[in-house]
């Protein structure tokens, strides 16, 4: 019988995109890391299924995947977008995006989760140095001489020099801690569900702003569309709650019919939304990252993808530590890893709660300034360009930091 390690660098609490991409950075350059997760990840599914949870992933996440060796078992069941169309509901403001314009093949994909997890899963498990736990569920930890006792639900202890978060919004770590997390209620809940519609997507990602909040449609590599409708939680519920033909109709006409009749849609299901943000990411030992340290609202499709840029930023950091001979929960190390992301993180958390607060006003002199500023912003090819490069994880502000 293989005997099990209970002495770590680093243990990551939570095996979701984020913890696991950190597994495989950390792995990949020799720490001895150990990886916990509380469900038995998803192998296997009908061919012709599509996740509810799908994902924009830009360029510099696309870079990331690709570096760690899971960008080959992703590609195939990928679909790039080339273009990207906005528009507003309540203006007749429109902002289209144009991968050719900026001189790049397309402006990302759009990709299920359970392809990428299974595809960093993979690697991870292909690595010496790496240990995995699960089912495993974190219970608590406890301080000791530069390093963490770590207890697991079934009894099992483990040690590290630090311990990172990456168990979601609800993080027990973060909790366990003592960090608070300041909470924003958008008072929306996001419907999800994969449609197919009349006309072909044309590898487009679509978004219309509604009163009620934005509705996008996100272009899937079989033909259908994944849609993210944020409502106010009423009517979230209502749409829930109405019959396939009812709902197809609803939608078509939430949308302009700009991809023409919605045929079919599948199963539909809620994610309540909020902004989060923790006090600290860090403390003498423990580390946040992703959904753990920040949660933005998915209008804009950056989650998953500010969590990719902390598993680069927080690996980088403990890499440059070990070079200089000092441990990895130190806190002026880990302080480094928090200076290099937070700024990011808080700036797009602030620019989608400006958004939902402009795109959602109805009053008139805020819809046509709404309408002649996408109008401009249209024509102001070099913001436009810059911004999008950002979206893109590929430039700007923080953009190039990692
Ligand atoms: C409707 C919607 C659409 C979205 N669209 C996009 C998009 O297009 N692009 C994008 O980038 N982002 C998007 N996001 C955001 C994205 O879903 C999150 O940012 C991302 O899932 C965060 O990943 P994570 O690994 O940090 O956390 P999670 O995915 O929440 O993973 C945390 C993991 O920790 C495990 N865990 C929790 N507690 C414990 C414990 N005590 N012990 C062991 N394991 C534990 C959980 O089981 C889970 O697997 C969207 C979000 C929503 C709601």
């Amino acid at each position: 019988m293989a005997v099990q390690h209970t002495d770590f660098d680093v243990v990551i609490s939570g095996a979701g995109l984020v913890g696991l991409a950190l597994a495989a950075e950390l792995g990949r350059d020799g720490f001895r890391t150990a990886i916990l997760e509380a469900r038995e990840p998803l192998r296997d599914w009908p061919a012709d299924t599509i996740d509810l949870r799908v994902y924009a992933i830009s360029r510099a996440s696309q870079r990331l995947l690709e570096r760690l060796g899971a960008w080959p078992a992703i590609e195939p069941l990928a679909q790039p977008y080339r273009d990207m169309r906005v528009w507003d509901a309540g203006s007749s403001g429109e902002i289209h995006f144009d991968s050719a314009e900026l001189g790049e093949p397309d402006l990302g994909h759009i990709i299920e989760s359970r392809v990428i997890e299974r595809a960093l899963l993979d690697v991870v498990e292909s690595l010496d140095s790496v240990t995995r736990f699960c089912p495993a569920r974190l219970q608590g930890f406890e301080a000791g001489d530069g390093e963490q006792k770590i207890a697991l639900e079934d009894g099992t202890s483990l040690t590290a020099g630090l311990l990172v978060g990456a168990d979601g919004k609800q993080s027990r770590v973060r909790d366990l801690a003592g960090i608070h997390v300041q909470v924003s209620d958008y008072a929306q809940q996001a419907l999800v569900a994969v449609v197919t519609t009349e006309k072909p997507h044309r590898e487009t990602a679509w978004q219309r702003f509604l009163p009620s909040g934005p509705l996008a449609f996100l272009p899937l590599h079989d033909g259908r569309c994944s849609i993210v409708w944020s409502a106010t939680s009423d009517k979230a519920s209502a749409l829930l709650a109405l019959d396939d033909e009812a709902f197809c109709h609803a939608l078509g006409e939430a949308f302009a019919y700009r991809l023409g009749h919605i045929t079919h849609v599948g199963e539909r299901a809620l994610f309540p939304l909020q902004g989060q943000s923790a006090k600290n990411y860090v403390q003498p030992g423990i580390a946040l990252v992703g959904d753990a340290a920040h949660v933005v609202h998915p209008l804009a499709g950056q989650g998953v993808n500010l969590g990719l840029k902390d598993v680069q930023a927080l690996a980088k950091t403990l890499h440059s530590a070990r070079e200089q001979g000092r441990r990895p929960g130190a806190l002026p190390v880990l302080r480094r890893y928090e200076r290099a992301r937070r700024g990011d993180n808080q700036l797009t958390l602030a620019t989608m709660s400006g958004f939902k607060q402009l795109f959602g006003s109805t009053l008139a002199p805020v819809c046509a300034a709404r309408g002649l500023g996408l109008k401009l912003f249209d024509r102001a090819t070099p913001l436009k360009t810059q911004i999008m490069r950002m979206a893109m994880g590929l430039g700007g502000a923080h953009g190039d930091r990692f």
